[in-house]
């Protein structure tokens, strides 16, 4: 069985706090100071109530993604100054990175997918995975560099968004269906000029789009002549070849690609792609990392973190 969420236990409570104590306000307000009948003020103060409770629901989903308020409380828990792990996008420490149990979720990934590597590396706080945190590392290495670039990031997270205000670098932010962007764009139909940007950050997005070499062309024509892109993508570290079947189910992609909405998986052979789209192409190296970061493959065996740094040619 699935073990208790911690944010999903707080997401609860506080809910029903504010349901609890809105309603009771509400009904003094109107039975004891208004003398509206019993019945009347329960009803009004109910439905007051959850429509409260609805608006808190819309706030805290909207704002989350900025503020990483959904999980403070959890990330309150285990702060730990003197912590064993530290995250540099949010820059806290503490005692231990979250096991977000995605091994338990068979609806919508392959539980025998995230089974041979270390699955308490989320962090609390921003939800940041091992390849967010080789990012910001990567970041801190090369912050002037992104401080006089125009940077596109897509399908941008919250993790890395913290560290992007918290260095004052401006980034373009861009979606095709999260309307919390700046830009709605379609990877494979960037309506944005030729060699108008100077760095994409693209995290995980080539494997949900439909014809990712028609993304990777549409990338290498915006970003300008030793522009960088910096990606990532599900690798299948067994696979020489990208695997993908065009016609596979929701089921099926969950057995053969681990994720519900993946569309493909990436083999051995990614770096010669990214050559092929018109990149020179080199990983950040972890080696040199600090190791509480936990620069670690995982969550998903998929989940090598390969972490690619391509300038365009
Ligand atoms: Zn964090």
């Amino acid at each position: 069985m699935r073990k208790l969420d911690k944010n999903a236990v707080f997401n609860i409570a506080i809910k029903s706090i504010l349901f609890i104590t809105a309603s009771a306000g509400c009904f003094c307000l109107l039975k004891l100071l208004l003398g509206i009948p019993v019945i009347i003020s329960a009803v009004i103060s109910v439905i007051f109530a959850l429509l409260l409770v609805l608006l808190f629901s819309f706030l805290l989903r909207y704002t989350s993604f900025y503020f990483g308020y959904y999980s403070f409380v959890s990330a309150f828990l285990h702060k730990d100054r003197y912590g064993n792990v530290f995250c540099p996008c949010c820059n806290k420490y503490f005692s231990h990175f979250h096991d977000e149990q995605y091994y338990s979720d068979d609806k919508h990934f392959n539980p025998s997918m995230f089974r041979k590597s270390r699955q308490d590396v989320i962090c609390d706080f921003c939800r940041s995975a091992p390849r967010h945190r080789i990012i910001a590392e990567w970041a801190e290495q090369n912050i002037e560099i992104l401080k006089r670039s125009r940077i596109l990031y897509f399908a941008p997270e919250l993790s890395m968004m913290l560290w992007f205000r918290r260095h004052n670098i401006n980034v373009k932010t861009a979606d095709l269906f999260d309307r919390r962007a700046e830009l709605k764009l379609d990877l494979t139909a960037l309506d944005i000029p030729d060699s108008s940007v100077d760095i994409v950050f693209c995290n995980h997005v080539l494997e949900h789009v439909d014809d990712y070499l028609q993304a990777l062309s549409e990338l290498h024509r915006v970003i300008r002549k030793d522009g960088m892109l910096v990606i990532s993508f599900p690798i299948d570290s067994g696979s020489d070849h990208i695997r993908q079947e065009p016609t596979a189910s929701a089921e099926e992609r969950i057995r053969l690609y681990g994720q519900y909405d993946h569309l493909r998986i990436f083999g051995k052979d990614s770096r010669d792609m990214l050559e092929n789209a018109g990149f020179e192409v080199s990983t950040i190296d972890i080696g040199n990392m600090p190791e509480n970061i936990v620069p670690e493959d995982g969550p998903s065996d998929f989940d090598s973190n390969m972490v690619f740094v391509c300038v365009r040619k």
